[in-house]
């Protein structure tokens, strides 16, 4: 299965001659997904005297529709061998916080509580300092047959995979959940969301189909679990808020105000399937209404909840076509996103916009700004427009923005910065930092698009050139922003 596939109708692809699972036949569909999405990170090969096959959980934080748990499964059966699952959590990651930490071990406590009724062997480790142990992943990898991993190309992810695959001496696989039709069908960077859209959404019906999950065969035998060298968390018993405390993170970045975890998630989704999906196209375009959209992004930016289950639970809700607008933003937008950041490593700076972006911003790079901040301005919500001050306030005490104003948020940033590229570090340091949903590829598309990635050239404005302009005093003709501002800068920084 090496490698991925291109741009070929996978629904007709010939079964692999060798099945990944001889003991329990997949399907096609199993078969294909699994050729589509995992890739080998390097040709070593699979060790003959392996204990077990290692799964280490990087970003997609669930058991259900885990395409990389999928295939440890099959390989641990293949091979005979126990699975383990480990996930760890370092103070090293970039903008490190408590908001970021404390999401992450509130579903790593469910997913420790759950896994035993699942008959998975799940552990996490905590590494609570930097000069801590940091090699607990190099130890465990050392006794597997060989390690698969999530493939993630934001939030450090696919740097920190690309530095284990350097390191270790056996196989790694990453295989990739985030996307519901798998990524590897779309071997180019897109233009815009009218290029995808067509193909995603062709495929989608398909790439919905469910799968039976099953625990692997063989159990992880207690001495061996016992004998492996890790300061496991005992994340049923410990106190996480002084877990976390004691960790060596910014502690200024306070948890949201939002449960984690699964149980969390299907409780939001189902809400938003029975109220309000049904008006989404409406009701999201009010950013003074809190409840017209999903406000899914957090669990599906750390791979809580899979996209599939999504879009399955809203189709089941309304049917396909009242879906459709939604499907739109789960599908196109965000798969979009994914493409864009796996297409182009330059996601992160202005090197990513499209040649005609340049050619305006060059010639716009010395016209007068209205006002021009700091990142520290910015971030302490102090600009001169109270609207903009608004969702800077959300995003502190919330970790998102109203999707509306995210992009007046984005957009505005671009005109009160010394440079472009100045608008978009200060873009990227706010939402990286205090965005619950952020380091996800959908920060890096939607902070590009605000500079004219997916879009095409709009008429000719001071500062904006060519790129599409959107003005905070327009907002208030469209929508009740005056109850968004109320809403919102009432609410301290605490900064
Ligand atoms: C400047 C800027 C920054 C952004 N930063 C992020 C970010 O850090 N994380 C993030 O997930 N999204 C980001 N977006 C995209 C979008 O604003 C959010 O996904 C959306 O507001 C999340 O709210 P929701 O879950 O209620 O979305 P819904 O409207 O309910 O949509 C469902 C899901 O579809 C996806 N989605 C929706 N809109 C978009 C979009 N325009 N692009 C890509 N995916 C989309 C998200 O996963 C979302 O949860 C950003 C957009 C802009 C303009």
């Amino acid at each position: 299965m090496p490698g991925r596939l291109s741009h070929i109708d996978w629904l007709s692809l010939p079964l692999p001659a060798q099945s990944i699972m001889p003991h329990r036949p997949d399907n096609a569909f199993v078969r294909d997904q699994l050729a589509l999405r995992a890739r080998h990170v390097n040709s070593a090969p699979e060790r003959t005297d392996g204990a077990y096959v290692l799964y280490w959980m990087q970003s997609t934080h669930r058991f259900e529709d885990n395409w990389a748990l999928r295939y440890a499964t099959r390989a641990a059966d293949r091979l005979g061998l126990p699975l383990l699952i480990h996930q760890g959590l370092d103070p090293t990651y970039e903008h490190a916080n408590d908001r970021i930490h404390s999401f992450i071990l509130h579903n790593a406590r469910e997913l420790a509580t759950r896994a035993e009724s699942l008959g998975l062997h799940y552990q996490f480790v905590l590494r609570r300092r930097r000069d801590d142990d940091r090699r607990t992943v190099d130890r465990l990898a050392a006794r597997a047959a060989l390690v698969v991993t999530d493939d993630f190309p934001t939030a450090g992810i696919a740097e920190r995979t690309a530095r284990f695959a350097a390191r270790i001496e056996g196989r790694l696989v990453a295989v990739e959940s985030h996307a519901i039709v798998p990524a590897a069908l779309f071997v180019k960077e897109e233009w815009a969301a009218r290029t995808l859209r067509p193909k995603v959404m062709g495929h989608l019906d398909h790439a919905l189909t469910s799968v039976d999950d099953a625990p692997p065969r063989v159990a992880l035998p207690d001495a061996l679990w016992h004998s492996l060298d890790v300061d496991r968390l005992d994340l049923t018993r410990c106190d996480l808020s002084a877990e976390i405390a004691r960790c060596e993170i910014d502690h200024s970045v306070p948890p949201a105000p939002l449960p984690s975890g699964r149980r969390a998630a299907l409780a939001r989704l189902d809400a938003f399937c029975r109220g309000v999906l049904r008006d989404y196209d409406t009701r999201r375009s009010e950013p003074a209404d809190a409840e017209g959209s999903s406000r899914l992004s957090p669990y599906l930016h750390f791979g809580q909840l899979s996209a599939a289950a999504v879009a399955r639970a809203a189709i089941d809700a309304v049917g396909r076509a009242a879906a459709e607008r939604f499907l739109d933003e789960l599908v196109t937008w965000r798969e979009l996103s994914l493409n864009f950041c796996l297409r182009n490593a330059r996601f992160r700076t202005l090197d990513a916009l499209p040649d005609w972006v340049h050619r305006t911003m060059r010639t716009h790079a010395a016209d007068p700004r209205e006002a021009t901040y700091s990142l520290e301005q910015l971030e302490r919500a102090e600009t001169h427009h109270p609207l903009w001050n608004a969702a800077q306030r959300e995003l502190v005490a919330t970790g998102v923005i109203h999707n509306v104003m995210r992009m007046y948020w984005g957009k505005s940033v671009l005109t009160w910065s010394a440079s472009y590229a100045d608008a978009m570090r200060h873009l990227i340091a706010l939402n990286d930092k205090w965005a619950l949903d952020g380091r996800d590829p959908s920060s890096y598309g939607g902070i590009q698009w605000c500079f004219g990635k997916f879009d095409r050239p709009w008429g000719e404005r001071p500062v904006w050139g060519t790129i599409r302009s959107m003005s905070l005093e327009r907002a208030y003709k469209k929508f009740d922003a005056a109850a968004y501002e109320r809403r919102w800068n009432g609410e301290s920084l605490g900064l």
